[in-house]
């Protein structure tokens, strides 16, 4: 298959999501990206989808590590805080996949990625000592939730940046279902997918990849049928260069460094978004050997895994319909 261009994705995009008007559809921003909300919910669909704009608004107001006056930058300062109970089950749940990924997902890396400036304009490698001293303030264990009372221990802060769009979009479709089980949503946030239902007119929901090597084009086209979160971590995403080294946004907890095991790019694909979303930046850490493992000894997601020599590994649960510019091998448990 010839390489896709930009055109063919947008139409991907356009023709594969929208083959049927949405009722209803909204772009806004938040979470420092820009979001698509299609909804197809009948004379419901304008009240839903503002309702998952409301979401997606509140969570972000309590996540949020850049405003001084969220639930979590308040723990970061030391403060003890009280949660709601979605954060408290979104805190719960990462630790949770923190411990299961052996610590590669760290919610606790944020003091790194400061050091690396990667919350700034101003991106550079940082000391050793420095990195040494931030690193020693990391690790869930440092992490006292007890219900949702929050507490952190001195010099560890928290930062969901690896798993607040998934939860996101798991709201969302959790929302939609339990209000309209016959609505239908495409739902994107940033690089991450949210699909809830059946299209209207019945045919699969289409989710390129985005080529790593070439951001403006895909590489691959997954087709699902239902509610799934289809969720890319990828280098490319956020970088810089200094000195002919390029030095990507996610981090080894390991090192402290970002991470380079040769993957440029993990998608994963469940019905869990907090799922999808921790395991993508957890499995890109790990890399390829580690995450095929990994996946083996796993049965509740599937991956799509691109190296830096544009091998592409896809596992059996996603080949109906998949088409890729690359060559690629199917893994089987
Ligand atoms: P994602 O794009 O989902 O892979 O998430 C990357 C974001 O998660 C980064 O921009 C950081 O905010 C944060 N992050 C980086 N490395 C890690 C890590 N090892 N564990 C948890 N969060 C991380
Ligand atoms: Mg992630």
């Amino acid at each position: 298959m010839k390489k896709l261009p930009i055109l063919l994705f947008i139409f991907l995009l356009l023709a594969g999501c929208r083959s049927s008007q949405p009722a209803y559809e909204a772009d806004i921003f938040a979470m420092d990206t820009v979001m698509s909300l299609d909804v197809w919910a009948d004379d419901e669909s304008q009240t839903l989808t503002e309702e998952l704009v409301q979401i997606i608004q509140e969570l972000e107001a309590e996540l949020s590590v850049t405003r001084a006056n969220s639930a979590i930058s308040a723990a970061n300062a030391g403060q003890t805080v009280q949660l709601s109970g979605t954060v408290a089950t979104l805190l719960d749940g990462t630790l949770a996949l923190s411990g299961r990924t052996g610590g590669a997902l760290d919610p606790t890396i944020y003091p790194v990625l400061q050091l690396w400036g990667f919350t700034t304009e101003n991106k550079q490698v940082p000391a050793p000592d420095a990195l040494a001293e931030a690193l020693a303030h990391t690790g869930a264990d440092r992490v006292h939730l007890d219900g949702t009372t929050l507490q952190l221990e001195d010099g560890c802060q928290l930062d969901f940046g690896a798993v607040a769009k998934g939860y996101a979009g798991q709201l969302c479709a959790d929302h939609l279902l339990q209000a309209a089980p016959d609505c239908a949503a495409m739902l994107m946030l940033g690089g991450n997918a949210q699909t809830v239902g059946t299209k209207p007119d019945g045919s699969a929901w289409r989710v390129g990849i985005t080529d790593p090597d070439d951001p403006a084009a895909v590489i691959a086209v997954l087709e699902l049928t239902g509610t799934h979160s289809i969720v890319t971590s990828g280098g490319y995403q956020r970088y810089f260069e200094q000195d002919g080294e390029v030095y990507c946004h996610i981090i080894d907890p390991t090192t402290g460094y970002p991470a380079d095991t040769g993957l440029t790019s993990v998608t994963i694909v469940c019905q869990n978004g907090l799922l999808a979303d921790g395991l993508s930046t957890a499995l890109y850490v790990m890399g390829p050997e580690a995450a095929v493992k990994f996946w083996r000894g796993s049965n509740d997601f599937e991956m799509v895994l691109i190296a830096q020599d544009r091998g592409v590994l896809v596992t059996e649960g996603l080949t109906d319909g998949f088409t890729c510019d690359a060559a690629y091998e199917v893994l089987t448990r």
